[in-house]
């Protein structure tokens, strides 16, 4: 497969069909319209993160944001989420201007920021206390996902007692413990060992297949984003624009890249050259 046959620039195709643009945004999980954001540097100045970003985020894809460091990828998120307003341009949350924090999320990032002196069933149990829901509705719940990653016999463990990727697992767990449609993660894996990231690449992809939810995964690595991603959005430096958006067209399970062959590399070869050729500009 040649990459740029593969690459398709979304934000291009979107804006030639003014007529898709209003269907998507009614039937999209998220929709951001020539999104623009700039903070402010120390002096007042400001910086802009991201330019004229246009995105259509569907329902239950897996949809993995790659680009160099400083693209704009986790100000994306914060503003798909509402974390951040927009200095420019529109975002729509199931065709609903996004106006405050969305409620319907999971957030992972690079450090779990697990709770010390709670054990691993009481950190995954943290947002069900803090929505006030019925602990004892959600307990059984939470050692079930904790089971689906590998934890049954962490439960009462305290956060000091795992290993780095297992206080992951449980952050992840956290994530998923009130069931939100939208799994936002900013780089999870980033602080990991490479043996344990592929392992908890893997288990992701697993979960995900099981238990279908719409997730925007930010990365550094080019084949962890191909063995996830339904889409890959391609960020040129800053300020952060889609540079192109890459359909992934892999049969699932996707345990391994290397059992899924030439077109698995064919995919991380291409993608590499996209970000080198940044570089080189
Ligand atoms: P990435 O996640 O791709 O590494 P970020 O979204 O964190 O990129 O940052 C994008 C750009 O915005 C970077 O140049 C960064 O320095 C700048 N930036 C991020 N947060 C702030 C902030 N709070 N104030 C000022 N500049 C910021």
């Amino acid at each position: 497969m040649n990459g740029n046959d593969a690459a398709r620039v979304e934000s291009a195709a979107w804006r030639a069909d003014g007529r898709g643009a209003s269907v998507d945004a009614r039937e999209a999980v998220l929709h951001l319209r020539d999104v623009a954001l700039a903070y402010e540097d120390v002096k007042g100045e400001p910086v802009l993160a991201l330019k004229g970003v246009d995105l259509t985020v569907r329902d239950n894809e897996f949809l993995v944001v790659l680009g160099p460091s400083g693209c704009g990828k986790s100000t994306l998120l914060k503003v798909m989420v509402g974390l951040l307003r927009p200095s420019e341009g529109r975002v729509l949350h199931r065709g609903a201007e996004v106006r405050d924090t969305l409620q319907d999320v999971g957030m992972v990032y690079q450090n779990p920021l697990l709770l010390p002196w709670r054990s691993v069933l009481d950190n995954v149990l943290l947002p069900v206390e803090i929505l006030r829901w019925d602990r004892r509705q959600y307990e059984p719940i939470a050692r079930r996902i904790l089971d689906t990653v590998g934890l049954t016999g962490f439960v009462d463990k305290m956060p000091r007692q795992l290993s780095g990727g297992m206080q992951q697992r449980v952050g992840i767990c956290r994530a998923l413990i009130t069931d939100p449609s939208l799994l936002l993660m900013d780089e999870p894996f980033a602080a990991l060992d490479a043996l344990t990231r592929d392992e908890m690449a893997r288990e992701l992809a697993h979960l995900w297949e099981r238990r279908k939810k719409t997730v925007v995964f930010v990365t550094h690595s080019i084949p962890e984003a191909v063995l996830l991603a339904d889409r890959i959005l391609v960020m040129s430096p800053r300020p952060g624009r889609i540079d192109r958006v890459i359909d992934i067209d892999l049969p699932r399970p996707r345990a391994n890249g290397r059992k899924l062959g030439a077109a698995f590399e064919d995919y991380v070869d291409s993608i590499r050259d996209i970000i080198f050729s940044f570089k080189d500009a």
